[in-house]
């Protein structure tokens, strides 16, 4: 490679994590161009809750709450104790440093203003080293600032990115969940209130489409930095055993792009043989919440140059359950199931998990052995006339070929193809004791986090539990949406580097995002990890490659 050729940088993917990347590479006198496949800007970081976890960060300390990088070390060691193999101390140290440095670099450079987001709490209350506040950073941003680029954004069909954190707490002492979709009649209202243009920009963003707008918008402002959409990456130039550059598949033909190379291509959701691979899943048991085009490009990639692939457990990745819809041709996540007056059941009709907690409900449905798919929601009129759901307001029509629906538990079984006797069974053992609102064999609704932030608060009896017991009863195959964090991925050094299978550095290739497998947090995942280490990798890999 020569001169001119190492002082440009190919970012794959246009996500938080490549734009990131680009504008830290900027400063260090890069020349950067951004190949995003898609026609339009921002990945699942612009699809998201916005939400990045960054312990001790500056905006803590400057509001006087207190944390350090021991208790947040404490805290991911205490909850990823069950495959303490996969995570590495010293990638762990080395994001717990970097993280607040990143979080703080990128407001000191004027890309971005982060708040602490309102009343939200690491998960896993109470665990060793937990915070009850300030780890929950996000930030919004005026649409009109973005000139042009406001029609390249993409805009999340999963929150209400009109309205923000900040605005819903103030207008309902709540804050919606990290992770919590919400998108078609789910219980998150923005605000009403008249607010003038002098109040607030009239087209705040918020949510993930708000904070990929700051990026945006600062990297479409430098001069050192392009952006070229529909360029989708199909292959790495590798020259005397380095990376040399990418070739790009666009609609005028293929072109050549020469430089070091920065994969921020996201996981494999749209990939169904990737899926099946590091999943198990099969296509009529998974979606993805994620844009289709997340579809593991940077694995393949990678794997061309001789990297290393680290395989996580399927089961500590986070899924949403919920269905794909044929009226907005989307996969949606759905927060029904948190509900009281619903159950989860496997393809048996038995019930096998803490089914009002999505994290509880993959890790079983996953286990490795375990045969519990196809699994199926379960609910009564009680639930349909309260809450609605699936396309429908509450006591309103269900989208179409998506419910069956039955008089009796029984027949209801023979609708969906499980046995009725089974689930009739299952019925009564759970309604004994869910009359008052206990569920002694898993624990439904038992978790403090989810009786804060899912279900029904103004339910008499329990925000998650309550008896399924009148009449129609309700069905539907429940699939697990991925979010494009799935733990698996591309192996990195602490510095960013990609591995070959032999743990060498592959000289110019450095991976960014959640391309990358998650082995500074091992598998204890919660929400806000994935888009705090985009940033965190993002500074780092810049650094590095300058260096080099
Ligand atoms: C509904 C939802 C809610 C979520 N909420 C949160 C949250 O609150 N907090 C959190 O931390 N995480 C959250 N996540 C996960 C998080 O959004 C992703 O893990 C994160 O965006 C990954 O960032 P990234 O920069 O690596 O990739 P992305 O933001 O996904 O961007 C990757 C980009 O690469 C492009 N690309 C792929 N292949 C190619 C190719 N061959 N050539 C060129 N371009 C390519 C894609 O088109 C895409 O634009 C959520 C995800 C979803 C779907």
């Amino acid at each position: 490679m020569d001169k001119i050729d190492s002082e440009n940088l190919l970012v794959v993917g246009a996500g938080l994590g490549g734009l990131a990347t680009a504008i830290a590479a900027a400063e260090r006198g890069f020349r950067v161009t951004i190949l995003e496949a898609a026609d339009r800007v921002g990945g699942a970081a612009a699809y998201s809750a916005g939400v990045v976890w960054s312990p001790a960060n500056h905006v803590m300390l400057r509001e006087g709450v207190h944390d350090s990088m021991e208790n947040a070390a404490t805290f991911i060691k205490a909850t990823a104790g069950r495959y303490p193999e996969l995570l590495d101390d010293s990638a762990m140290y080395r994001f717990l440093t970097m993280s607040p440095r990143a979080v703080e670099y990128f407001e000191n450079l004027g890309v971005v203003q982060w708040k602490i987001i309102p009343a939200m709490p690491d998960s896993h209350a109470g665990a060793p080293g937990w915070s009850e506040y300030g780890r929950y950073l996000s930030a919004v941003f005026d649409a009109d600032l973005l000139g042009d680029w406001r029609d390249k954004l993409r805009y999340t069909p999963h929150f209400p990115y009109e309205t923000n954190y900040w605005e819903i707490h103030e207008k309902t002492g709540k804050t919606p969940a990290a992770l919590t979709p919400s998108s078609d009649g789910g219980k998150v209202e923005p605000p009403t209130r008249e607010l003038s243009e002098t109040d607030r920009p009239i087209n705040l963003l918020g949510f993930g489409t708000g904070v990929v707008a700051n990026f945006l918008h600062a990297t479409s402002r430098r001069n050192e930095i392009t952006i070229r959409l529909e360029h989708r990456v199909e292959a790495l130039i590798i020259e005397d055993e380095r990376v040399a550059g990418v070739v790009v598949d666009t609609s005028a033909g293929r072109e050549t792009f020469r430089g070091k190379v920065v994969l921020a291509t996201s996981g494999f959701d749209s990939d169904p043989a990737l899926v099946k691979r590091f999943t198990g899943l099969g296509e009529q048991d998974y979606g993805t919440m994620a844009p289709r085009t997340n579809r593991g490009d940077g694995f393949r990639l990678a794997a061309s140059a001789g990297a290393d692939l680290v395989q996580f457990p399927a089961r500590s990745a986070p899924y949403i359950p919920g269905y794909f819809s044929g009226k907005a041709n989307a996969f949606l996540g759905r927060e029904e199931y948190t509900y009281p007056h619903t159950f989860i059941v496997n393809c048996r009709g038995e019930r096998f998990c803490d089914d009002s907690y999505y994290g509880d409900l993959a890790w079983q449905a996953l286990a490795p052995d375990a045969q519990h798919f196809p699994i199926y929601m379960i609910w009564d009129e009680e639930h349909h006339r309260r809450y609605g759901g699936v396309g429908a307001d509450p006591g309103g029509d269900y989208e179409e070929g998506l419910v069956e629906s039955a008089t009796t538990m029984k027949e209801l079984g023979t609708k969906l193809g499980i046995d009725g006797v089974q689930l009739e069974r299952t019925a009564a053992e759970f309604n004994g004791p869910a009359a008052t609102a206990a569920d002694p064999r898993f624990g439904r609704g038992s978790d403090p986090y989810v009786q804060r932030f899912y279900g029904d608060p103004t339910h008499e009896l329990h925000p998650n539990i309550a008896p399924v017991a009148t009449p129609p009863y309700f069905g539907m195959r429940l699939r697990l949406n991925m979010v494009s964090i799935s733990m698996s991925g591309v192996r990195t050094d602490p510095d960013g580097h990609v591995l070959d299978i032999s743990g060498k550095p592959i000289p110019h290739l450095y991976a960014v995002g959640a391309v990358a497998a998650f082995t500074a947090t091992g598998t204890s995942y919660q929400g806000g990890f994935s888009l705090s280490r985009a940033l965190t990798m993002a500074l780092t890999v810049a650094e590095c490659a300058s260096r080099e």
